[in-house]
Parts: C-alpha cells; structure tokens; sequence
C-alpha cells in the first residue's frame, strides 16, 4: 500500500453521503475527505457564494448587514467575508453603518453580469 502524499488524519466525522466514519482531515486545505467515497466535507458544509449572488440581493434589499447577508446567502462567515472583502477592493460595495450596499460602479458591473447570465 502507497502512503498518501498529503497528510491526513482521521477525525471523529461521519460521512454525510455514505456514511462511513474513515474520514479524514486534509491539513493542506482543513477540509475533511471520505475516504471511502471520496466525498469532500467542507468545513461547516456552507456553500460557496459569489460576487453575483451578494450583488443579487444588495440590489434587491438596497442594504444589508453582515448578519443578514449570512442569512440570506447561507455561506460561512469566512467565505462571505473573503467575498465582501475582495468587492470592496473593486469598488463594487461599499461599507456604511455597517451596512453593505452597492456602489455606481457595482450597479453597472452587476447590470453588465446580468446581461451575461440571460445572454443579451
Ligand atoms: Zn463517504
């Protein structure tokens, strides 16, 4: 048997999909891995969310906290705020009373995606 390059450790987790408890720990990305079928459980099994999805519902709601945005996006607090931060970085929201909103930038940016996404 070959020794698995990347280190892994097995923690106390059960497989969601196969329910197999041979799950791993992989300490280069902290996600844990089945090893029986292969299923990657990210940590707190968020979903990811995008650029598109936040602009999605600032321009929907107008503003909305942290919190909120949490709420409705559904992704970790360390995957929003990546996402929120690099928005911030382009100019595309911007921070106010602890409220997110778009900028002018942003709404032309997201019209500019919407048209992708339908196609015209
Ligand atoms: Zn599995």
């Amino acid at each position: 048997m070959s020794q698995n390059r990347r280190s892994l450790r097995f923690s106390h987790s059960t497989c969601p999909v196969c329910g197999s408890n041979e799950v791993a720990r992989d300490d280069l990305k902290g996600d844990l891995l089945c090893t029986n079928c292969g299923h990657i459980i990210n940590r707190g099994e968020t979903r990811a969310v995008g650029k598109f999805d936040i602009a999605q519902h600032l321009r929907r709601e107008g503003k909305l906290t942290f919190p909120k945005l949490l709420e409705v996006t559904g992704a970790s607090e360390d995957k929003l705020f990546g996402v929120l931060q690099s928005m911030v970085e382009m100019g595309l929201i911007e921070e106010l009373q602890s409220s997110y909103q778009m900028t002018k930038r942003g709404l032309r940016w997201y019209r500019q995606r919407l048209g992708q996404e339908y196609g015209y």
